[in-house]
C-alpha cells in the first residue's frame, strides 16, 4: 500500500488511493509557492477543474477596498476528487499543462448554496444563448 505523502503544509491527506502521476500525495509532483482557497466553478470529465477566488484589493486613489474576482484552472487528482460547489485548498506547482500550474492538496467543506448559485448562472447562461440563437434563426428567415 502506498502511503500519502507528506507535503510539508498543514493540510489532511487524502483517504483514497491513485495512481496519478500527477498527485502531490502518490505521484512524483512537488508543490510550492502560492496557496489559494476558492471554490469549484465547474469540473470536466479527467482531471481539471476551474476554481474562482475573491479578493480584496485596496485602491489607494480612492480609499477603499475593490472586490476582485480571479478564475484559475487547477489539477484535480483522482484520490481528492472535487466536485462542483466544494471549498478547495490548492496550491502552486510546475506547469502541467498550457494553462493549468495549480493543483488541489486540499477538500475543506462542501456548499449547498455555491452549488446552486453555480448552476443558476449556468442555466441562465444557457437560456440566454438560446435565445439568441432563435433571433438570429427569425431574421434569417426574414430575410
Ligand atoms: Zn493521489
Amino acid at each position: 500500500m502506498v502511503e500519502a505523502k507528506k507535503l510539508g503544509i498543514d493540510v489532511k491527506p487524502p483517504k483514497d488511493k491513485c495512481d496519478d502521476v500527477k498527485c502531490p500525495f502518490h505521484g512524483e509532483l512537488k508543490v510550492r509557492g502560492r496557496t489559494i482557497k476558492g471554490f469549484i466553478v465547474s469540473r470536466d470529465i479527467h482531471t481539471s477543474a476551474t476554481l474562482e477566488t475573491e479578493k480584496m484589493n485596496y485602491v489607494k486613489k480612492y480609499e477603499r477596498h475593490l472586490k476582485k474576482r480571479m478564475k484559475l484552472r487547477v489539477h484535480n487528482p483522482h484520490c481528492i476528487n472535487a466536485q462542483v460547489g466544494d471549498e478547495v485548498k490548492a496550491m502552486e506547482c510546475r506547469p502541467l499543462s498550457k494553462t493549468k500550474h495549480f493543483v488541489i492538496v486540499e477538500k475543506c467543506r462542501h456548499d449547498i448554496f455555491v452549488e446552486q448559485k453555480i448552476k443558476e448562472i449556468e442555466e441562465e447562461k444557457k437560456a440566454k444563448k438560446g435565445n439568441n440563437d432563435n433571433k438570429n434563426n427569425q431574421e434569417d428567415k426574414k430575410e
